[in-house]
């Protein structure tokens, strides 16, 4: 039995050796399982650890984009209010433009307005102007006629005045060839005369003067007074002076020895040239004559131009009665008058031209007046105008016009109307 034993043991030993082997194996399967696990384990860390990384970097770029987005939205938004902002400013821009041409269209109106007001300015000064040229013209031709009439006027004092020296001085030694003849007592008697002519008239003159220049009536008694005393200066020497001017220089005082001094006065005032039964008692000075006219008798008419046709209506009206015209020509006012008066039972008609100026004015015109218009019957008068001083009643006492029956009136009149041409012209 040794054998068997031996055999079992080796039995036994390889048995445990196949064991051993068995369990190395094991272990090794074990081990490499373990290596196994273990490196799947790795692998599903690093896995798990790619996939983080992965779903990071997705994160990452989800936020990225966000931010992206978010950026593009600030950026979006932050253009958009750049937009509106460069819109509003615009807008403003615009709004100022607006603004800046509506305050020059306001400026550019109110500058036409200002020279619209500043040429109406200039052409109304321009009227007045004109017009205070006009009136300065107008004046200065008055005032020039006025200093010719005044050296006219001058100039007929002084001739008038040396006439009268010559003849007192005549008269003067007249009186002393007298007074040597009769003796001193009969001079008084005619200086007494003398002065009684003269005080007489004087008296006459100044009552009729004083009424119609101031209207204040004297008495008798104090106008009697005031002409004695004026007698007495005149006699007494050169302190007498004019009535109708103060101006008048002392020496005009010689004119009131020889012949009454106030109705041959230059300075002696206009008469009105209505005249007739309902007289105008009016006188004034040469420059008023006109005015009077046309404020006191506006019925008389006023016709313009060298040749005008006057028409006397109602030429059927009883004597005395008369027809006025003013005639405007050549720079001058001349008045023509018609007539109607009874003479010896006879109804008689007359005119008469003056001449609205200065006495030595008149020569330096003639005119003519007409009746009848036809071929076949025609009756004319031709002349130079008589100074308004002289009067109508003293140019028709003259037989300075054309003088007319009633019977011939008829012929020429029309429906009672007769109608006068009259013509004017320079010399
Ligand atoms: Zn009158």
């Amino acid at each position: 039995m040794p054998g068997e034993r031996l055999w079992r043991q080796q039995r036994l030993r390889q048995w445990q050796q196949r064991r051993q082997r068995q369990q190395e194996q094991q272990q090794q399967e074990q081990q490499q399982q373990e290596q196994q696990q273990q490196e799947q384990q790795q692998q599903e860390e690093q896995q798990q650890q790619e996939q983080q990384q992965q779903e990071q970097q997705q994160q990452e770029q989800q936020q990225q984009e966000q931010q992206q987005q978010e950026q593009q939205q600030q950026e979006q938004q932050q253009q958009e209010q750049q937009q509106q902002e460069q819109q509003q400013q615009e807008q403003q821009q615009q709004e100022q433009q607006q603004q800046e041409q509506q305050q020059q269209e306001q400026q550019q109106q109110e500058q036409q307005q200002q020279e619209q007001q500043q040429q109406e300015q200039q052409q109304q000064e321009q009227q007045q102007q004109e017009q205070q040229q006009q009136e300065q013209q107008q004046q200065e031709q008055q005032q020039q006629e006025q200093q010719q009439q005044e050296q006219q006027q001058q100039e007929q004092q002084q001739q008038e005045q040396q006439q009268q020296e010559q003849q007192q001085q005549e008269q003067q030694q007249q009186e002393q060839q007298q007074q040597e003849q009769r003796g001193g007592g009969s001079s008084l008697l005619m200086v007494a005369a003398a002065a009684r002519e003269i005080q007489s008239k004087h008296c006459l003159m100044m009552r009729h003067n004083h009424h119609h220049n101031s209207n204040n009536h004297h008495t008798a008694a104090a106008t009697t007074t005031t002409a004695a005393a004026v007698v007495a200066t005149c006699l007494s020497g050169p302190n007498f002076s004019c009535k109708f001017s103060r101006t008048a220089r002392p020496p005009m005082c010689a004119m009131c020895y020889g012949r009454p001094h106030d109705d041959r006065c230059i300075f002696r005032p206009y008469k009105c040239p209505c005249y007739g039964p309902t007289a105008c008692t009016w006188q004034g000075s040469l420059r008023g004559v006109l005015p009077h006219l046309a404020q006191a008798h506006p019925r008389v008419p006023k016709l313009c131009g060298t040749d005008v046709l006057f028409q006397a209506t109602n030429l059927e009206k009883p004597p005395p009665t008369f027809w006025l015209m003013v005639q405007v020509c050549l720079g001058h006012q001349f008045i023509l008058a018609l007539e109607k008066r009874t003479v010896s039972q006879e109804v008689r008609f007359a005119t008469s031209l003056l001449l609205v100026g200065p006495d030595h004015l008149a020569p330096s015109f003639t005119y003519r007046v007409e009746l009848g218009s036809s071929h076949h019957r025609r009756m004319s008068y031709e002349a130079t105008p008589r100074p308004l001083r002289d009067g109508i009643a003293r140019v028709i006492a003259d037989k300075d016009g054309l003088f007319f029956s009633k019977e011939v009136a008829r012929l020429f009149a029309e429906n009672k109307t007769l109608a006068i041409a009259s013509s004017i012209a320079r010399c």
